[in-house]
């Protein structure tokens, strides 16, 4: 269903990212990794990945703070692979203090990276796919898209501005053959949430075990991490034709957390 699709996923060197990618190029989509760390690490997954699917995988250095290099990214996958059916804006960071002590640089960076970004890479990537009339915008949102937590101020209203602009895409494109929809993970063990836990477990003189089960998954109540599988296969049923009448939906998938 979707082998020789071609998909762009931001952020795709580490986290979920990674996870994404693999699944989508074990689908048999040609896939553009991006995002930043160590170059031989990133050119042994691209190479790993081409190598075991048979398909093509290419990587973009693209900084998703510089519109003009999303833009670029988003030309050389429409000219390397031909076409990208399915955009997955993936790409985040996370900065954590009180909104009168939050740094305006890094609130600006979190609005480039998690919400800016993703503007940009749909307004590049929309003509191909309504010219073929079919195509597939995923954003990683959060469940930080629907309610809040206290310090996460710029995470938090930039992952509200995601779900606002899927909704928006979404109507626009409803006709064309295209959906656009988020995903609202709870917490994930990546990279990203793993500094937390080690930030978290100093800050607060607790074990890391104490950290993660009173602190991190206080509010999800199954209490256990959402894993990258999960995230994967909803994914690949948003991206496959039976995902084709779920369109500007916010679909959670947090173990309840936002359910509360
Ligand atoms: P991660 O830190 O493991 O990966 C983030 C990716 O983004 C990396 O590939 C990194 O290189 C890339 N990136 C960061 N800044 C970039 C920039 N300027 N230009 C290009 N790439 C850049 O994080 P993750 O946990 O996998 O998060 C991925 C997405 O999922 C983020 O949008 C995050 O907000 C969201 N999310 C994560 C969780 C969680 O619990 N981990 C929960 C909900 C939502």
């Amino acid at each position: 269903m979707l082998k020789g699709k071609s998909v762009i996923i931001t952020g795709s060197t580490s986290g979920i990212g990674a996870g994404l990618a693999a699944a989508f190029a074990a689908a048999g989509c040609n896939v553009m990794l991006n995002g930043f760390g160590d170059t031989q690490a990133i050119e042994k997954l691209r190479f790993s990945l081409e190598n075991k699917y048979d398909i093509r995988v290419l990587y973009s250095p693209a900084d998703m703070t510089r519109p003009d290099q999303i833009t670029d990214m988003v030309k050389s996958a429409q000219e390397l692979f031909g076409q990208v059916d399915i955009l997955v804006n993936n790409a985040g960071i996370q900065y954590v203090a009180p909104i009168d002590e939050f740094p305006p640089e890094k609130w600006d960076a979190i609005i480039a990276i998690n919400l800016s970004s993703a503007f940009h890479a749909i307004r590049a990537a929309l003509p191909g796919m309504k010219k073929r009339k079919w195509g597939r915008v995923i954003n990683i949102a959060s469940a930080h898209g629907l309610v809040a937590s206290p310090f996460k101020s710029a995470y938090v209203a930039a992952k509200h501005g995601i779900i606002g602009m899927t909704k928006t895409v979404a109507l626009e494109v409803a006709e064309q053959g295209i959906t656009c929809n988020a995903i609202c993970p709870g917490y994930v063990k990546t990279p990203l949430v793993e500094g937390q836990i080690a930030d978290q477990a100093k800050a607060r003189n607790l074990t890391e075990e104490e950290v993660v089960k009173n602190v991190i998954l206080a509010a999800q109540p199954t209490k256990q991490f959402v894993t990258v599988d999960q995230i994967n296969a909803l994914a690949l049923f948003l991206a496959g034709d039976n995902g084709a009448s779920v369109n500007g939906a916010s679909l959670s998938i947090d173990g309840g957390w936002t359910a509360q």
